[in-house]
Parts: structure tokens; C-alpha cells; sequence
């Protein structure tokens, strides 16, 4: 015979629930917190034992829970957040599933004491017992959770050690904390406070915003990141995102300053991290993981927040809406050059000793505005005359732009990257600015600027003819490999519409006759071989639309003027200027930086100038 169906008994559907909701003693810091801030509460305090397992109380200042309604707070599908199905399309609250007391009743000793405004002492509910006896502390509610799976010794086998279980707990509130600057927050453990964000003076709510980022994420984090504030871009978008990017050559190789907010809430969403990833394309070093913290605020109609019960994941009614805004903004603000933003304003880093990636970072911070990429200064090219004719890519004047002789440059005209001072071995260009030493990786910035303007090019030519041409006046033949000959065979009509006539000439050989207009000067046979080998890995039909940049970037590398060559004063102008003409010239296309810069200050620091 089999079993008859019966209804299940209501503790064991809450622990049944409690194991969706509740993983490890996170889940209970999480979403006690949320309880605490969705009670308005503007002072929140954490205590943990044991990693949590032992004791989770968390005590806030917020609004309390009437006598009559402490029981009914550890009830399954209880909750004083939503009433009625509508109430679900636009909750603006943490929680309304009114199942989180209940789990956490379910599987650990739960205390709860609260007292109201109007109230003259504090009530205590006993989970266990049901007994409620006067307590007593100011207005606010105080949770302990105790034993956390103390019925459920499965799941308490899964928990890590004390340590780890400490620092989920700590990663939890910090996102917390980073959603809400207005809101103060103290953890203690075993006794000793392990982390306090005071919330700021400030009224000013970006101002909030950054000191908050500065608290939780550290020193390092401002100076590596830029400001983000979409509404500057788009104002009328229903959805705007702010927040904080870390800049490219700062990524890591771990992903764990990666912080997304939809209205508030800490999520992790595939579609914005899909759009973030986008953004850095081509601009991060290898494997690297950017860093960030992005509040996307979206009307709450266009954003299911019921999708799962921990409420980590979102379903947007439109992603490509959002996908679209965090996109474009975040790789708007990556493409600023940052020689192009106004001279930075940062307090010196206030631990350790004077070091040259110390004083780097200060100087390549900025906080761009849409307005400074606006008032970019006029760019002006030396005069061409006297240039070496295979550095006139980067000399050459763009239609439209005066053409200034580089002699009449003086150290009062404000070039953010400066006027060159020397080659350094062959490599650097040192140049000196307003603040300071600026030092170029000519390669890598020169690379950047060709790849830039190939990509322009490719855009404007797409449908039509392709990069533009130049016919060579003395075509330029090489032994070829047998690979090398049939690629060029079957890819005639993309290295068509790259720039490129190559030939067979014989059996064993090929013959350029024609390489892209910007990139006449190289070396024609390197160019090719590489190129060749390059779409020798791709099918005919598919190179232009998919690997378009990468062959573009190719190009771009063997195009690039190469480590010791010479240059003179003039080039290096030329090259300095282009750079703060160019959109992501502060990184090459591998994602290293381009230039550093040291401040006189930092140079005096390094000196022991002044001290
Ligand atoms: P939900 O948050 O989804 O409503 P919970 O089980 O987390 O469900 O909480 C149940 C109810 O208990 C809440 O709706 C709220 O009315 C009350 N409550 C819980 N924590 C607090 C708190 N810190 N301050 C005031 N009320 C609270
Ligand atoms: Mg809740």
C-alpha cells in the first residue's frame, strides 16, 4: 500500500522554506538587517558568536513592533509589508514574502524584544515558549538568533569554519552599507567591534554615496575607480545607474569587488554583468575582473524583484533596457582620457610610506564629469614639416583642426599629458606638465591611437569599401608558407576590405601591392604575416563581423611605432597631443596603462622634500 497524502505539519513546511532561504549564518544577518532598515531604522548593530552560529543579534533604533504583534512576527506568510497581489508590482521594501522570521524560528532559538515610540517599557517574546514578558530598551527592536541549525545538524555540517562564517556575515552588511550611506552600522564579534561605518555629515547624497564606498571599500578602491552618474547622459531614461567603476589597469585577478544594486538591493544579474563586460572589452589586461559598485534605480513596475526566495536574483520586464544604460554609461566613462579631466583633488593616502605606485595611482584618479569631456582643450598638431614620413599617422592633421607649429608650445599651455622633455632607453617618453613628470609607454599608447582609429574607420566604411587604401609604389614580395598562400587565397575579399591587395606572385611567394592608408608607413611583410596567421584561425565569412577588433588590434600592434626607435621632440609632441585626442588612450589594447604621472608633490614625498 502506499503512503496516503497528508497536509505536512507548519514547523516542518518553515524548515523546509528555511532551506532556501537561510544557507549559513549570513542568510540570518541579511535578512534580520533587511527587517531592520525596511523598520527605518538609521542605526543598526551586528553581534555575532562563533561565526554566527551560536548568536546573531542584531539591534536597531527603527520603528518596533507593537506587543500584540510580537507573535505574529515568527508566523509563517506574516508580514505588515504588502496586502494584496498589486501591492507586489511596486514594493519598494526589502522584504513582503513574510517567511524569513518564521525559517529562522523554525531552525534556531529566537528572542525577540521591541518596544514603539508610544510604548512606556519594551516587550519580550520567548520563540520557544510563546512567553512574553516586559523588557526593556529604547525605542527599536532587538533580534537573537541562537543555535542556528541546532535541529538541522545536515546543514550545519556544510558550515565552514568560524572565520569564514565571521566574514560572510561582514560581506553581507557591507552590501548593506554600501546601499545605504544614511544608515549607521557597527559589527562586533566575540566582543570586539570588527567593523563601524558611521553614516555621513554630509546632505549631500553623492557626497554620502563616496564617503561610504571610501569607508567600506578602502583607500585603494577610490583611487582606482571613476564616478558614474548616468542622469548627466541621459537624463530622461527611466533607468539611471550611478555608483563607482574601478579602472581598467587596476583589475584583479579575483571578482570580488563586484557590487550590483537594483532600487537598493544587493543582486547578482547576468544581464548586467553581461553589459559590464562589455564595457571593459578590450580594455582589461588578460583575465582580469573589474571592479565596481553599481546602483541601477529602475521604476520597481519594470522589475520583478519575486524570483527568488532570497531575492539575490531580479527579472527585468525589459533587459535590454537595462542592459543598454549600465553599457553605455559604464564604457562612456571608461573612454574618457583621463589627461583630458581636471588635475585631481585628492587627499594624500594617509598609511604607509611614499611609493612611485602610490603616487601614480593619486595622480591618475579623477573624477570625470560629462562636462570636462565637453570642454576638452582645442587639440593642436606641431607642423609636419621635418617629421619623419613614417610617423605621419600620428602628426597627421584631422580636417577641421589647426595646425599649430610644436615650437610655440611654452610651459604656461595647459596640456594635461605635458610637453616632452626625452626618450628614456627607447621606451618612455618623459614629458613635463603643470603638476608634474608625466611617463608614456610610446607602444602601448601609439597602439591604442592606431587601433581607435581604425575601429572609426572600419565603423564609417563598414557597408562600403572597407579601410581606405594606398597603393605601394613598390610592391613588396616574400616567401610565403603554404598556410600563409592559401589564407590569402580564400580571404581575399575581407583583406580586401581591410586595405590589403596581396597576390600569389608564384607558387612559394606573395606580393603586397596595397596595405590600409593608416598604416602605410610599417613594415608592409610583418604586417601581413601576422595579419595572415590571424585569419587563418577564422572562417572567411565571419571575419568581419565578429573578429573585426581583434584583427583590428593585430593590425594595430605591428602598425605601432616599436620599442627604440628614436624619436624627436617633435614625435614625441605629436604623440602626447593625439593621446589626449583619443578615446581610452589611458590603456592599450591589452588593458596595460599607457602613462603614469608623478606630481611634484610625489616626487617631493619620494625626496623627503619638506619634511
Ligand atoms: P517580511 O520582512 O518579508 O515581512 P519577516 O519574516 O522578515 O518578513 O518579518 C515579519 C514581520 O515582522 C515584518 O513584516 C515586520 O512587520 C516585522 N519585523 C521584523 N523585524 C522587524 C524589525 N526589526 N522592526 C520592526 N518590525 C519588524
Ligand atoms: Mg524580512
Amino acid at each position: 500500500m502506499p503512503p496516503s497524502i497528508r497536509e505536512l505539519p507548519d514547523e516542518l513546511i518553515s524548515q523546509i522554506a528555511a532551506g532556501e532561504v537561510i544557507e549559513r549564518p549570513a542568510s540570518v544577518v541579511r535578512e534580520l538587517v533587511d527587517n531592520a532598515l525596511d523598520a527605518q531604522a538609521t542605526d543598526i548593530t551586528v553581534r555575532l558568536l562563533a561565526g554566527g552560529v551560536r548568536l546573531v543579534q542584531v539591534e536597531d533604533n527603527g520603528v518596533g513592533i507593537d506587543r500584540a504583534d510580537l507573535s505574529m512576527a515568527l508566523k509563517r506568510h506574516a508580514t505588515s509589508k504588502i496586502q494584496a497581489l498589486e501591492d507586489l508590482e511596486s514594493v519598494s521594501t526589502m522584504g513582503f514574502r513574510g517567511e524569513a522570521l518564521a525559517a529562522i524560528h523554525s531552525i534556531a532559538d529566537v528572542t525577540l524584544t521591541s518596544r514603539q515610540a508610544q510604548d512606556v517599557h519594551a516587550w519580550t517574546l520567548d520563540g520557544a515558549s510563546g512567553e512574553l514578558t516586559p523588557g526593556s530598551r529604547v525605542t527599536g527592536t532587538t533580534i537573537e538568533v541562537r543555535e542556528l541549525f541546532y535541529r538541522t545538524p545536515a546543514r550545519r555540517k556544510f558550515l565552514k569554519s568560524d572565520a569564514t562564517e565571521t566574514a560572510h556575515c561582514l560581506e553581507s552588511i557591507k552590501r548593506h552599507a554600501l546601499a545605504r550611506p544614511d544608515v549607521s552600522f557597527s559589527v562586533w564579534n566575540e566582543g570586539k567591534l570588527l567593523a563601524q561605518w558611521k553614516r555621513s555629515p554630509s546632505s549631500n547624497a553623492q557626497e554620502q554615496l563616496n564617503a561610504r564606498i571610501q569607508d567600506v571599500l578602502g583607500n585603494d578602491f577610490m583611487l582606482n575607480s571613476i564616478e558614474l552618474h548616468t542622469h548627466a547622459q541621459a537624463p530622461a531614461s527611466a533607468v539611471q545607474v550611478l555608483g563607482r567603476v574601478g579602472l581598467p589597469d587596476a583589475a584583479r585577478s579575483r571578482a570580488d569587488t563586484q557590487y550590483t544594486f537594483v532600487n537598493g538591493r544587493f543582486v547578482r544579474d547576468k544581464v548586467v554583468a553581461h553589459a559590464l563586460r562589455s564595457a571593459y572589452e578590450d580594455l582589461l589586461h588578460g583575465h582580469k575582473q573589474p571592479a565596481w559598485v553599481l546602483f541601477i534605480h529602475i521604476p520597481p513596475q519594470r522589475v520583478d524583484v519575486n524570483v527568488h526566495p532570497t531575492k539575490i536574483e531580479v527579472r527585468f520586464r525589459d533587459s535590454r533596457e537595462v542592459h543598454q544604460a549600465v553599457w553605455h554609461g559604464v564604457q562612456h566613462q571608461l573612454s574618457q582620457p583621463r589627461s583630458a579631466q581636471p588635475a585631481p583633488s585628492v587627499p594624500s593616502s594617509s598609511t604607509g610610506s611614499p611609493s612611485l605606485t602610490d603616487a601614480a595611482q593619486a595622480a591618475a584618479i579623477g573624477i570625470p564629469t560629462p562636462l570636462a569631456s565637453q570642454t576638452q582643450q582645442p587639440m593642436v598638431w606641431p607642423e609636419q614639416n621635418g617629421l619623419r614620413q613614417d610617423w605621419s599617422m600620428v602628426a597627421e592633421p584631422s580636417p577641421g583642426i589647426t595646425t599649430h607649429a610644436s615650437n610655440s608650445f611654452t610651459s604656461q599651455q595647459p596640456w594635461p599629458l605635458g610637453k616632452a622633455l626625452a626618450q628614456l632607453h627607447g621606451v618612455y617618453i618623459l614629458a613635463q606638465n603643470a603638476q608634474g613628470l608625466v611617463v608614456v609607454d610610446m607602444h602601448a599608447a601609439h597602439e591604442r591611437i592606431v587601433y581607435e582609429r581604425l575601429k572609426a574607420q572600419a565603423d564609417l566604411m563598414q557597408q562600403e569599401t572597407g579601410l581606405a587604401s594606398q597603393p605601394l609604389l613598390i610592391p613588396v614580395s616574400f616567401n610565403a608558407t603554404a598556410l600563409e598562400m592559401a589564407t590569402a587565397e580564400s580571404h581575399r575579399l575581407p583583406l580586401q576590405q581591410l586595405g590589403f591587395d596581396i597576390d600569389a606572385l608564384t607558387a612559394q611567394s606573395l606580393v603586397i601591392r596595397a596595405v590600409p592608408v593608416l598604416l602605410s608607413a610599417s613594415n608592409a611583410t610583418e604586417l601581413a604575416r601576422h595579419l595572415l596567421a590571424d585569419l587563418a584561425q577564422h572562417d572567411a565569412s565571419t571575419v568581419l563581423e565578429r573578429s573585426r577588433n581583434d584583427i583590428l588590434a593585430t593590425m594595430a600592434c605591428h602598425g605601432a611605432v616599436r620599442a627604440n626607435r628614436q624619436l624627436t621632440i617633435e614625435e614625441m609632441n605629436a604623440l602626447l597631443r593625439q593621446m589626449e585626442a583619443t578615446e581610452r588612450s589611458d590603456q592599450c589594447n591589452h588593458g596595460r596603462p599607457t602613462w603614469r604621472a608623478l606630481s611634484m608633490t610625489d616626487l617631493d614625498r619620494l625626496f623627503l622634500r619638506g619634511r
